[in-house]
């Protein structure tokens, strides 16, 4: 039996006009001509569709297209407009593993490739494969190299290994046009080959450290504590070792029974909704809220620095902007703690609408790390959207 391909979400970023959208319809032509995909029409992708968060708040355009490799399933996002593609990595809407940033080789690096290089750092994109497009309408090599060293240049400015990224030059309106003519669709294949070997296969949830955030908790008379809720990341089973974070020290305790739909199981894997039977917790020990985590894998805190976006009025956000001392709700997975966003040095405030990088302090601390996502609201109404860029302390 063939092993299953590994399966990997990217996505196309970059400036307006680069050509991300005529490279995803490249893609698929020239990996249709290999029998691994399906042909989509470039205005079909350009099109997008539309989508809405995990908070179910800010919808995004947005294209989903698949295709294959010999080893790997590839799920591509592509969005038609700045501000999209803004929404999708902030709130996480489809998370890429790694991304292909399209570069002009006629423009080279703008505005847009910056912005979208830091928010990929912000929000935890740590593989890039760097397409320079275009290629066509430049003759002289001399200039690809200048475009590709000042962009190699500028991705180490951000963060990422700029000299390790691999580069591929190509035209992916000629690949579009002649996918089966080898001497247009060789710059497909060796963006599929960057791909295939860069961006490493995502670590599936159920192989990462336990979080399940608790909803319910029960007294079970004779049997003790039980806790219920979705498991987030992870698997459970009787006889783990296990803590109990809430805004407080972790309570440490062990795992004497695990269930999902009032049957006893062995193990319980993420994405299955549980309940969790702990050895010497008092129902008063635990509450809504707290998480349920492999020992030392996560711990609470109170400040951390965010990519935030501030949801327009039509998407149910604030009329205002807001400023520095702002003290809204930060909703993480079934909890709702108040914090102070201070803004960044040089930012007066954000409009509905914007972006920005923030500091926040939250009134206590809470389990997170890097990556966590949020919302943010006010009155229990959803005005924006976030995710931790950094933990501070
Ligand atoms: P996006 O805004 O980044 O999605 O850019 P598009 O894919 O819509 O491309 C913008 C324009 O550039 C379109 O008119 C494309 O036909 C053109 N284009 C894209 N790739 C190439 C290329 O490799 N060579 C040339 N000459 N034109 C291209
Ligand atoms: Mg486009």
């Amino acid at each position: 039996m063939q092993p299953r391909k590994v399966h990997v979400n990217v996505g196309t970023i970059g400036h307006i006009d680069h050509g991300k959208t005529t490279l995803t319809a490249a893609i698929l032509a020239v990996q249709a001509h290999k029998g691994l995909a399906e042909p989509k029409k470039y205005a079909d992708i350009a099109k997008g569709g539309t989508r809405r968060d995990e908070t179910k708040t800010v919808t995004i355009a947005a294209a989903h297209v698949r295709y294959e490799t010999d080893t790997r399933t590839y799920a591509h996002t592509d969005c038609p407009g700045h501000a999209d593609y803004v929404k999708n990595m902030i709130t996480g809407a489809s998370q890429m593993d790694g991304a292909v940033l399209l570069i002009s080789a006629v423009d080279g690096p703008m505005p847009q490739t910056r912005e979208h290089v830091l928010l990929a750092r912000q929000v935890g994109i740590e593989h890039l494969v760097v397409f320079v497009n275009k290629v066509d309408l430049v003759s002289d090599t001399e200039l690809l190299d200048l475009i590709e060293l000042e962009t190699r240049d500028l991705l180490t400015r951000y963060g990422f290994a700029g000299d390790a990224v691999p580069f591929v030059r190509g035209n992916a309106k000629g690949a579009l046009d002649h996918p089966g003519d080898p001497a247009f669709s060789a710059c497909i294949t060796e963006l599929m080959d960057a791909l295939d070997a860069h961006v490493p296969a995502p670590v599936r949830l159920v192989d990462k450290p336990l979080l399940l955030a608790v909803e319910g908790v029960y007294s079970i008379e004779g049997l003790g504590t039980v806790v219920t809720g979705l498991i987030e990341q992870g698997k459970v089973a009787a006889g783990d070792k296990v803590e109990l974070l809430g805004s407080g020290d972790a309570v440490e305790t062990v795992v004497t029974g695990v269930e999902a739909f009032h049957r006893p199981l062995a193990v319980a894997e993420a994405g299955l909704n549980v309940g969790v039977r702990l050895r010497g917790v008092k129902a008063d020990q635990v509450q809504r809220g707290h998480v349920l985590v492999a020992p030392k894998s996560i711990r609470p805190r109170a400040r951390f620095r965010a990519e935030v976006y501030a949801l327009r009025k039509d998407e149910g956000g604030r009329h205002t902007p807001f400023f520095s001392g702002y003290k809204p709700q930060f909703f993480l997975r079934t909890t709702d703690v108040t914090g102070v966003v201070t803004m960044p040095a040089g930012v007066e405030m954000v409009m509905p609408g914007d972006n920005a990088r923030v500091e926040v302090n939250l009134d206590r601390p809470i389990a997170l790390e890097a990556g966590s996502r949020f919302a943010i609201r006010e009155g229990g109404k959803t005005v924006g959207s976030g995710v931790v860029s950094e933990v501070l302390e």
